[in-house]
């Protein structure tokens, strides 16, 4: 028998509980699935979010993999008690999630819909005419799961599409960079920038007051990313002398985001509450099940954190 223990929020075990039966049993795998175990020590698995129940996780002395189910894991990979291996969610649901929210808002700031949207009446605004697809360049600082998924889609759409990340890479469909050279030359050829990063101590607050004014004049952003990745003054004064034209913010350093918080009030920006991709029961616990199958197997676990990276 192998004991897995859920330790994400009690909304989700309702609604992730007969997905996980459902695919334990199709593994063949022989799972005590619970939200309680009387001795941590029995635990072989622990499927966790940071909004769960457990912050310590020093009594789990025999879990054999902490499975979050949150792509972002900035806030359980710094917990000094995990000492466990921690694999992050990536899923199908939740790159179909992102890639329609940063579809939609990349062509909501391209096609500068905001200001028709907001036209006073018999206000013709024909010199407005959107530019092609093709003239309009899109940055991605990040080419990870999800990054990857947008950035593909926004060039198959046509837009000059540029992708920044960590280490090399290499895409049939857009130019990918990397560095901070590559980061300097997304920063000033971009029209939309699209914030798709991990929270580490390299990307905190990497879009602050130099980064922005280097950015071409009235480019705006996605962040869908975390809230810390921009520094929240820098681009509000940014947004006020319109060096940034426009903000699409989905996650913040708070959340939810203070109702005296000045986003709220300003009108080149839509604020989105952090739901730009949300884990899905029906795809995640393909993964949660695939991982712990592979464990007990003996095969390797996917999407591994590693810990000096942060991610
Ligand atoms: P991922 O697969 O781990 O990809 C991260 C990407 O960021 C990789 O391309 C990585 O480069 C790059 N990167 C990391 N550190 C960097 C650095 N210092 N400099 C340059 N590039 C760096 O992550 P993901 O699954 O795509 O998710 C990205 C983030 O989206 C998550 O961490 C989470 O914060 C956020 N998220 C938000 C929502 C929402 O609803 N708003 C939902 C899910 C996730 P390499 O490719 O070189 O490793």
């Amino acid at each position: 028998m192998i004991n897995v223990l859920w330790a994400g929020t009690e909304r989700n075990w309702s609604l992730f509980e007969p997905d996980l039966k459902a695919g334990f049993q199709r593994a063949g795998l022989d799972v005590d699935l619970r939200t309680a175990f009387a001795d941590p020590a029995q635990v072989d698995y622990l499927i966790f979010s940071p909004d769960g129940p457990l912050s310590d996780l020093s009594a789990f002395e025999n879990v054999k993999l902490v499975q979050s189910t949150w792509a972002g894991v900035e806030a359980i990979v710094t917990n000094k008690t995990l000492t466990q291996p921690l694999a992050r969610m990536v899923d199908h649901g939740l790159s179909e999630g992102m890639r329609d929210y940063v579809v939609g808002n990349v062509m909501r700031h391209h096609l500068n819909t905001d200001r028709f949207a907001t036209a006073k009446p018999g206000e013709w605004l024909s010199d407005l005419c959107p530019p092609l697809a093709r003239d309009t360049t899109v940055g991605f600082l990040g080419l990870g799961a999800l990054g990857l998924a947008c950035a593909n889609t926004i060039a198959y759409l046509g837009f000059n599409t540029l992708g920044w990340s960590r280490r090399e890479k290499s895409v049939a469909t857009f130019q990918c960079l990397h560095g901070d050279a590559g980061l300097q030359q997304v920063l000033k050829q971009a029209d939309i920038v699209v914030t798709l990063l991990p929270l580490t101590t390299d990307t905190e607050n990497l879009l602050n007051a130099d980064a922005l004014s280097k950015m071409k004049r009235g480019a705006s952003i996605i962040n869908p990313g975390r809230g810390p990745l921009i520094d929240d003054d820098a681009l509000i004064s940014a947004l006020k002398s319109g060096q940034i034209s426009q903000a699409t913010l989905d996650v913040f350093r708070t959340e939810p985001l203070p109702a005296d918080h000045p986003y709220w009030q300003m009108p080149n920006v839509l604020v989105t509450p952090h739901v730009a991709a949300d884990t899905r029961a029906k795809t995640a616990s393909q993964v949660v099940v695939e991982n712990i199958r592979r464990s007990e197997a003996g095969d390797p676990v996917l999407y591994l954190v590693d810990r000096t990276s942060g991610y």
